[in-house]
């Protein structure tokens, strides 16, 4: 059974006892001391994107408000560090850095003045918009190899290309372990707009997805705001569970060796036409490019990054959905429901 989304105030009740977490008030819009709510979302220290206008997306970053109030939260608690994402990729291998912070809203276009982060709910405090309505973008290459902390396969013909030669050739991604012509043959296969030719609405689109499909709340504790104590456990079974079993990376097959047909669309796929495969379904299961898609958002996986559930295909964010239910407001995956159950009232 699929669990409804439930609010975070559910949370103030499943914590119990009249005993409400800072981050269950947090999440629930229950103001508190402005202070106080500085201190838990720096953990009370000095903010290395203070330098950076549009520095890197450095954990628990504050709103500017937020930041006035830090200095005096680190004469509380000097101990605490909040911790970068570079310090997170030592930690977990998990690499994340997006840029956000006065990037403009596509929706509301002139009316909000840039991105500005909610202290708790995942929207511009400038124009009430989702964070993903706004322009977020990665200053830098991305390999999704370090996105979502894995090792390339031991194939190498499956490694990331370079960034230099991916570059070179005009993209922002390239499939591996094919020649120029077959990589042309590949793009030729998708909608022109969603080929990630540098300089390209496609390019944008590839951030986007990135951004979208592998949420970096989903990838390790270390980028959950709201993850309780008690379910730091659970996410981390949740996470082993997913890399073990679900999660991984499709590669294009550049000559199949038989006519057979196409898992999604039962289409036609020809000899020496090339394919997707998707490992965990098995080498010989093949896609079309355009028909390597997430089941429930329908957008291409992005740079081949799939979840497998039930033989069906995801991105990461709708295969976590259909087993835990995701917090509207903060876009993080709860845990707590599981215990409620066990809760009376
Ligand atoms: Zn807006
Ligand atoms: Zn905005
Ligand atoms: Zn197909
Ligand atoms: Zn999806």
């Amino acid at each position: 059974m699929r669990l409804s989304k439930p609010s975070c105030s559910m949370k103030l009740i499943a914590s119990g006892k009249g005993q409400t977490s800072d981050n269950a008030q947090k999440c629930a819009g229950i103001d508190k001391d402005e202070t106080e709510q500085a201190r838990i979302l720096t953990g009370g220290s000095n903010m290395p994107g203070d330098s950076v206008t549009h520095g890197a997306d450095f954990l628990l970053r504050p709103s500017r408000e937020g930041r006035m109030a830090d200095n005096i939260a680190n004469m509380k608690d000097p101990n605490q560090n909040f911790k970068t994402a570079m310090d997170i990729f030592h930690e977990t291998g998990v690499l994340v850095q997006e840029v956000d912070e006065g990037q403009p809203c596509l929706s509301c276009r002139d009316k909000c003045s840039g991105f500005s982060p909610h202290m708790w709910r995942t929207i511009c405090n400038n124009c009430k918009c989702p964070r993903e309505a706004h322009d977020v973008c990665h200053e830098e290459f991305v390999n999704v190899c370090d996105r979502i902390g894995f090792q390339p396969s031991p194939e190498p013909s499956r490694h990331p290309i370079s960034k230099e030669k991916t570059l070179s050739a005009g993209y922002s991604w390239v499939p591996p372990g094919l020649s120029s012509e077959k990589i042309e043959e590949y793009f030729n296969q998708l909608p022109n707009n969603l080929v990630p030719q540098l300089g390209t609405p496609g390019e944008k689109y590839r951030d986007r997805q990135l951004i979208l499909q592998l949420p970096k709340q989903d990838l390790a504790a270390a980028y959950c705001k709201f993850l309780e104590k008690d379910f730091v456990k659970s996410f981390d079974d949740f996470v082993n569970t997913r890399n073990e079993m679900a999660l991984d990376i499709g590669f294009v097959r550049d000559h199949l060796e038989r006519d057979t047909e196409c898992k999604k669309c039962s289409g036609e796929l020809c000899m020496g036409e090339l394919c997707v495969v998707a490992p965990k379904l098995g080498e010989d299961v093949s896609f079309h490019p355009s028909c390597f898609i997430c089941n429930v958002c329908e957008e291409l996986l992005v740079d081949l990054t799939y979840c497998i559930l039930d033989d069906v295909l995801y991105c990461e964010r709708h295969y976590a959905e259909q087993t835990k239910p995701r917090c509207s407001a903060c876009d993080e995956v709860n845990f707590f429901m599981f215990t409620i159950k066990n809760f009376s009232l």
